[in-house]
């Protein structure tokens, strides 16, 4: 029974039923469940680890990246998932802190050093492994790390079942389903998206990098009736010329989604789109479905099966219904701690996510944002999400970030960093005008700064710390 778990006992699973239904396809082709059994239980005979040792993988979606996290997994070391996007310090920060044994890498990546490396498709293969390790690998999914070195959060090895329980509670995913995984795999969203598809037994797509074109010829071309994805790439593909695509379901989830882009997304695609609110730590806390997402184009929906969300005042005490609190998180996918020992604060086993939000009258869950976040601008509280939301309605703006910064006489100020659509125009004065009509005076950037892009990181979201630090 011990093969149940983790995602080899998932993999075991799904080849014993459909050994010959397609699991994976890359631009290399496709590949069977039966084969990436076979393939994964041959390479963990391979691999110069022992059960229990950290194996760091740092590489972009392909077949060849999955076949190297299950054949990890297989012989119960733990896969410790590297964001690609990490600076060539923070991998060896990283490489160091999580004490990884091996390394396997993309050659599209340069391994830091001080570990043995083995770079991805020259793995040999051995004698498949056939007896079960005494604990199933975990799964290690580095944080973001705006804030100096990455941590490590150890995923739960439950079997599938439950994040599918709570999934389908709310999103029509179904078995056998052709599902385009174009969130990278070592964000949590991705990785949450590997781990349904092989509960699903469906076909998972996979791209090394995201392009809005390849995605709808990628959806068309594999009939792909879902997409995993991050809110920036529903953005990149509204700047495309609409075209034919099988999608029912775009799950978005790992930063915050426009409510404009939701519904500018569903009026061309559909009823399709799906807002999931949640974290590394806490896998997802609230699912918006279509229809939720419709009647409140900004909502992060409503807790799934299995899951609670509480806004909680200072003193830990549920706040009422539609006012601004802590949002708390309970459910049976929460992290394990971090690999240092760190855990999160947790009030009645409930997780902090770190943001402030709250739950309406219809039990609809809505996220203000992080609460470092929050600026306190002359005394008053903004919300960066609130001005960002006002300015990313007019049609000149492409995407927006709303900072605060240092200021002597109100102790912060806003800085509004705007990007145009390609031949759009727009003044400063224009841009405060239009958050004045809207919203309250403290809530108007002092600051406007027109740039061509955003800097973002590896998983689309926007480094608000990087424009902070410009401003000091
Ligand atoms: P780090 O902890 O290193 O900074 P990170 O927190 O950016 O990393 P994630 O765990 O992916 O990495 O981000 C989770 C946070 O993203 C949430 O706490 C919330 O602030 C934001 N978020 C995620 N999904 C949504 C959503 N659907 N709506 C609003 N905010 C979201």
């Amino acid at each position: 029974h011990k093969w149940k778990f983790g995602l080899a006992g998932e993999l075991r699973q799904a080849a014993a039923r459909s050994p010959s239904r397609v699991a994976l396809i890359d631009e290399g082709g496709p590949v069977t469940y039966g084969e990436l059994l076979d393939r994964t239980a041959r390479l963990a005979g391979a691999l110069p680890v022992a059960p229990g040792d950290r194996v760091g993988i740092l590489a972009r979606n392909s077949t060849a990246m999955v076949e190297a996290l299950i054949g990890v997994a297989t012989l119960g070391a733990n896969p410790v998932l590297m964001n690609t996007g990490l600076s060539s310090g923070q991998l060896a920060a990283v490489t160091r802190d999580q004490q990884l044994r091996l390394l396997i890498h993309d050659p599209a990546f340069t391994p830091p050093q001080g570990v043995p490396v083995l770079p991805l498709g020259q793995i040999s293969y051995a004698a498949p492994l056939t007896k079960p390790p005494a604990r199933p690998g975990r799964t290690i999914i580095l944080t973001s790390g705006t804030t100096g070195v990455p941590k490590g959060a150890q995923r739960p090895t439950p079997s599938g079942f439950r994040p599918l329980c709570s999934i389908i509670d709310r999103i029509p995913l179904t078995a056998g389903i052709r599902m385009f995984i174009a969130a990278p795999l070592f964000h949590a969203w991705g990785f949450a998206g590997l781990q349904m598809a092989l509960a699903l037994r469906a076909t998972a797509v996979l791209r090394p990098r995201f392009e809005p074109a390849d995605a709808l010829e990628t959806l068309a071309a594999h009939d792909c009736a879902a997409m995993i994805a991050v809110p920036v790439m529903l953005q990149r593909i509204m700047e495309q010329p609409a075209r034919e695509v099988p999608l029912r379901i775009a799950a978005v989830s790992g930063s915050a989604l426009p409510g404009g882009l939701a519904t500018r997304f569903m009026d061309r695609y559909g009823e399709v789109v799906y807002n999931l609110y949640g974290s590394t730590e806490a896998s997802w806390a609230s699912i918006a479905t279509p229809a939720d997402l419709r009647a409140a184009p900004n909502t992060a929906g409503r807790p799934p099966h299995g899951t609670i969300v509480e806004a909680l005042d200072e003193h830990g005490r549920p706040v009422p219904r539609g006012t601004p609190g802590r949002l708390f998180v309970g459910n049976e996918m929460l992290f394990e701690g971090y690999t240092n020992g760190a855990t999160r604060e947790l009030h009645k086993g409930l997780l902090a996510t770190g943001d402030l939000g709250h739950v309406d009258e219809a039990g609809r869950v809505f996220v203000d944002g992080r609460q470092d976040d929050m600026i306190v601008s002359g005394g008053e509280n903004v919300f960066p999400s609130e001005v960002e939301d006002v300015l990313a309605a007019r049609p000149e703006v492409r995407e927006v970030a709303v900072i605060g910064v240092a200021d002597e006489q109100y102790g912060q100020r806003l800085a509004a960093y705007v990007v145009l659509h390609d031949g759009a125009e727009l003044t400063a004065e224009a841009v405060r005008d239009h958050v004045r009509a809207e919203l309250a005076r403290f809530s108007v950037p002092r600051d406007v700064v027109f740039r061509p892009e955003l800097p973002r990181n590896a998983t689309g979201k926007i480094l608000k710390r990087l424009l902070a630090d410009e401003q000091a």
